[in-house]
């Protein structure tokens, strides 16, 4: 079914780890998707280079083009300081956009990830998408990411997905769009090694009889 897909993402790279091959499948499926950066993911690095912020923007625009996203919007929100808005400020922010969008499925980050700005997009996300009469978001799925999702504190809900998505034909453009994040992507042993998330895939897809797959937690489906 050919419908409009919202990726509401910290940061770029968050969107390719998290549901890069779920993004190329509904894209050759026929649905349009787009995305929304909320934070540079960049500049609270004490050893960012200048010109890093520059260097994450043109990454991002390849790895969409592989993905074959439709259109990005990034909001430069304080980069791991989105606690230091209220979040009413950051609700605002994604509300027009949600509404010029009127996407039928969001996807969005975990509620319990360590990073600070994954958790409050979460939050502003299930904010911005309340089911109020006429709302168009039907559907809301959270990702995991890497180096945060299973980094969060016992107290936090961990992450037990409800739904896997099928991504054995689309891994080779997975692994495309974090090349294109070469930067953000680690050394093995570090989590957040290409090798890493193909094992993530392998697992999530082996775990419900399939060669890979992106794994979901479901907030709600209206149907
Ligand atoms: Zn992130």
């Amino acid at each position: 079914m050919s419908e409009k897909i919202l990726v509401i993402a910290a940061h770029a790279d968050d969107e390719a780890l998290g549901c890069g091959g779920t993004i190329a499948r509904h894209v050759a499926e026929g649905c349009s998707v787009h995305v929304v950066f909320m934070a540079d993911g960049v500049t609270s690095r004490p050893e960012a280079e200048p010109g890093a912020r520059q260097a994450r923007l043109v990454a991002a625009r390849q790895a969409q083009a592989i993905l074959g996203v439709r259109q990005t919007r990034s909001l430069g929100l304080p980069d791991n300081r989105m606690d230091t808005l209220p979040l009413l400020e950051v609700v605002r922010q994604l509300e027009p956009i949600i509404e010029e969008v009127r996407p039928h499925l969001v996807y969005t980050h975990h509620h319990g990830d360590l990073n600070v700005d994954h958790r409050i997009t979460h939050q502003a996300v299930l904010t911005a998408c309340r089911p109020v009469p006429g709302h168009s978001v039907k559907e809301i799925r959270c990702f995991e990411v890497l180096s945060s999702t299973e980094w969060g504190a016992p107290a936090f809900t961990p992450f037990e997905p409800d739904i896997f998505v099928d991504i054995s034909a689309y891994m080779d453009v997975k692994y495309a769009a974090l090349t294109a994040y070469g930067e953000e992507m680690r050394d093995v042993p570090h989590s957040r090694s290409a090798a890493h998330a193909e094992v993530l895939a392998r697992h999530r897809g082996h775990c419900v009889g399939l060669q890979a797959a992106e794994a979901f937690t479901l907030i709600r489906k209206i149907c």
